[in-house]
């Protein structure tokens, strides 16, 4: 018999991408299917941006290039991360890679031992547990609930630490909840980590642009400079400039882990695409403008969901700051309808023609992850269906 690794054994498929495929075959079936499981913008790639992708191919950009990324686009991410964020690096410190994905992925491979602990507040990010587990380390989940703003405390943040946790990951704004942290409670977490030397921070800002709080966006590392020895700070230009099919992300940090980083990716996939490195430049350099538009988009969206979703009896939403994902909780309509669970609710709402992802993915019973990456119309259509599939 075929014999698999262990270690591929220890992980599932990604559950977004398998719901969006659900989806995507229940509709070659002629179903009539609302899909709002995907966890990207509905908007296309600004053209100045394919511009420079034209430009790139026919200029001949179109061979390897550094493992690490061009010179041109590691400069943009330097500038990006002084302009926005307030934080210097040097070329040493920065990787470029094939998503975001990749960046966590290279990370979690070069400081993982097994055995090794990795704190990931729940909700989290489909693959951080995943990608941990390849890399031989155990996710310690924090569970936190809706009442917590869907945040950790520092209480629980302490009381998880074990002399063998190795890496705290946070993400903020949130995919699936969409809250941020205030630099106030990054602050209260940094405390905690500073008492603990050898936990590495993983701060995905994944979601940086995409928020709406009124406030400037902070990480971790913001609100606590004297960590920057020892985060690292992944971002990418999939969310923010609508770009998920480019493939590109970048990580900042220190220089001994990116090298560590670059070794695993040279031995792996080697550089990301020399096309949408040429574009990802010109996104980063370009006029923010574009951003700005879908944000925009993005907080109407929100506003009229997260009303809509609180209409429905069982159903409790928070208003999230940022993100194009609302994670409503369902537990008073799951037991209402005699339901088991998040998981047989979803099913339900497939078949009542919806598409979305059970918070258990996440890491969170009893919610569901709608992502807003449609238009107003396909979400108002997918919460008509919703209410009935319900009330049924
Ligand atoms: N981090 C978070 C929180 C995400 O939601 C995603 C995408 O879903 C990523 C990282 C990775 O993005 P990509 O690999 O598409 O650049």
């Amino acid at each position: 018999e075929l014999q698999l690794s262990d270690r591929v054994q220890r992980i599932k498929p990604s559950p977004t991408l398998a719901v969006t495929s659900r989806a995507a075959e229940l509709r070659a079936q002629g179903k009539d299917i609302i899909g709002l499981g995907a966890g990207e913008p509905d908007f296309d790639t600004p053209d100045h941006i394919k511009d420079a992708a034209i430009q790139a191919i026919k200029a001949g950009k179109t061979r390897y290039t550094a493992v690490d990324g061009t010179p041109g686009l590691k400069q943009a991410i330097i500038a990006k991360f002084k302009r926005e964020n307030g934080l210097e690096y040097s070329a040493n410190q920065i990787l470029v890679s094939s998503g975001g994905k990749q960046s966590f992925f290279n990370m979690a491979l070069a400081m993982l031992n097994d055995g090794d602990e990795a704190i990931i507040p729940a909700p989290y990010w489909v693959s951080y547990p995943d990608m941990v587990l390849v890399a031989g380390g155990e996710p310690v989940i924090l569970e936190t609930t809706v009442e917590s703003r869907f945040k950790v405390s520092p209480e629980q943040l302490e009381a998880a630490i074990t002399p063998k946790t190795r890496l705290f990951v946070i993400n903020s704004p949130s995919n699936p909840s969409g809250v941020a942290y205030t630099e106030e409670e990054l602050k209260a977490l940094g405390e905690v980590l500073r008492r603990h030397p050898q936990v590495l921070i993983a701060t995905d800002d994944m979601y940086e642009h995409i928020l709406w709080t009124g406030k400037p966006f902070v990480n971790i590392l913001n609100a606590n400079p004297d960590l920057y020895d020892r985060t690292i700070v992944l971002n990418g230009v999939s969310k923010a400039y609508s770009m998920t099919g480019w493939r590109i992300g970048y990580a900042a940090g220190p220089a001994k882990l990116i090298g560590a980083m670059k070794k695993v990716q040279s031995q792996s996939t080697s550089n990301p695409a020399s096309v949408s490195q040429e574009a990802a430049q010109a996104a980063l350099e370009g006029s923010q403008e574009c951003v700005a538009h879908m944000v925009e988009a993005f907080k109407a969206r929100h506003d009229w969901l997260v009303a809509a979703l609180n209409a429905l009896p069982g159903v409790t939403c928070l208003a999230g700051d940022g993100t194009f994902y609302a994670f409503p909780d369902f537990s008073g309509a799951i037991k209402a309808n005699g339901l088991k669970n998040d998981l047989e609710l979803a099913d339900k709402l497939l078949e009542a023609g919806v598409a979305l992802v059970p918070g258990s993915a996440f890491g969170a019973e009893g919610c569901l992850r709608l992502s807003f990456a449609v238009s107003l119309d396909t979400l108002k259509a997918a919460v008509s269906r919703i209410e009935a599939a319900l009330t049924k």
